[in-house]
């Protein structure tokens, strides 16, 4: 039998903890009754700072139940670290992780099939959703075009998982050695290299409260996944540079033929303020571009913890 931790990042989760829990327990005691996992498994909540009552809702929880198990950060670290500290902090205590998320949008009861899959000898399953047809247009073609971007970038994604996934032990200790502050999980897990399989799910609408990830974070969190793994535009920023300017000496040479061969003056007054400011767009857009890899590297070097924890319970767990 295997001991499975399910981790959870919640912030401001307050409409949809006592719901989830209730479904959570369920779906835990079916699969124990089901001999799937042992009594040693947990369900635990990571409260990623929130503002309002998460966390008196956990420590109820778990006062009330020993499967379900808390931690707090100590300020709003992101979904990302808040998954990682979770995952870290438990990684000696089972044999299988599976990460979610609070408003249980991805259908929980795709667990089964991968423990099953697990149990037949994969160390990383993901969870990948069977379409997106309840997805709002904006939703859908900005993810597509993520994806597309992603690949010409040259980071492996698997397409249509987010971070719905089970992981084995040896995987999550291999992956506790990857240190990098800049963190795209999604990214770094195929890189690991373990044998590996995906389920479908369908994902449903949040039952309630509303999206933690706005316009703004979704934008920072795929420019993150771009910088963090591929050097790509900064390759490109080079070749656009070297590109222009073997263009300029087409066009002094043109311009020195026709002033001195065709004895033309050029009176391009529109052409010449055109090039100033398109020309002027692309050095702004270029040192943007580098200056967001040197600040990275300034972020990596400082090699700062990314994340803190204020308070852990896990009742008969090791941590
Ligand atoms: N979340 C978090 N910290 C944040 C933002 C979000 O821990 O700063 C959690 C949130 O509580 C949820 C998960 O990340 O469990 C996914 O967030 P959400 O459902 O709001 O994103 P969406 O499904 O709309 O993309
Ligand atoms: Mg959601």
């Amino acid at each position: 039998m295997v001991t499975v931790y399910f981790i959870l990042p919640c912030y401001n989760e307050e409409e949809v903890l006592p719901e989830t829990s209730k479904r959570l327990l369920q779906k835990f005691l079916s699969l124990a009754e089901k001999n799937y996992i042992s009594a040693e498994s947990r369900i635990i909540f990571v409260d990623d700072g929130s503002k309002d009552s998460t966390w008196k809702i956990i420590e109820k929880l778990h006062n009330k139940n020993d499967i379900f198990g808390g931690l707090k950060l100590t300020g709003n670290c992101g979904h990302q670290n808040a998954l990682l500290a979770g995952l870290l902090t438990f990684k000696d205590n089972a044999d299988a992780f599976i990460s979610l998320d609070a408003d249980l949008q991805d259908d929980i009861d795709a667990v089964d099939e991968m423990i099953r899959r697990f149990t037949e000898g994969n160390d990383i399953v993901y969870g990948v959703r069977k379409s997106r047809a309840r997805d709002t247009f904006f939703k859908k073609t900005t993810a597509l075009a993520f994806y597309k971007l992603m690949r010409f970038m040259g980071v492996d994604l698997v397409y249509n998982h987010a971070d719905y996934r089970l992981m084995s032990k040896r995987a999550l200790n291999d992956f506790a050695g990857y240190k990098e502050v800049n963190l795209f999980l999604r990214g770094i897990i195929p890189l690991l290299g373990y044998k590996s399989c995906v389920v479908l799910y369908e994902r449903h609408e949040r039952f309630a409260g509303e999206s933690k990830y706005p316009l703004k974070k979704m934008f920072a969190f795929a420019v993150q996944g771009i910088t963090s793994f591929s050097i790509k535009p900064i390759r490109l920023i080079t070749f656009i540079g070297f590109s222009v300017f073997f263009l300029s000496l087409m066009i002094l040479l043109y311009v020195l033929s026709i002033k001195y061969i065709a004895g033309v003056a050029v009176s391009g007054w529109a052409s010449m303020i055109l090039s100033i400011w398109m020309l002027g767009g692309l050095q702004l857009l270029t040192t943007g571009v580098i200056g967001e890899y040197i600040a990275k590297t300034y972020l990596e070097t400082k090699r700062r913890p990314r994340f803190a924890i204020e308070k852990s319970l896990n009742k008969a767990g090791k941590t």
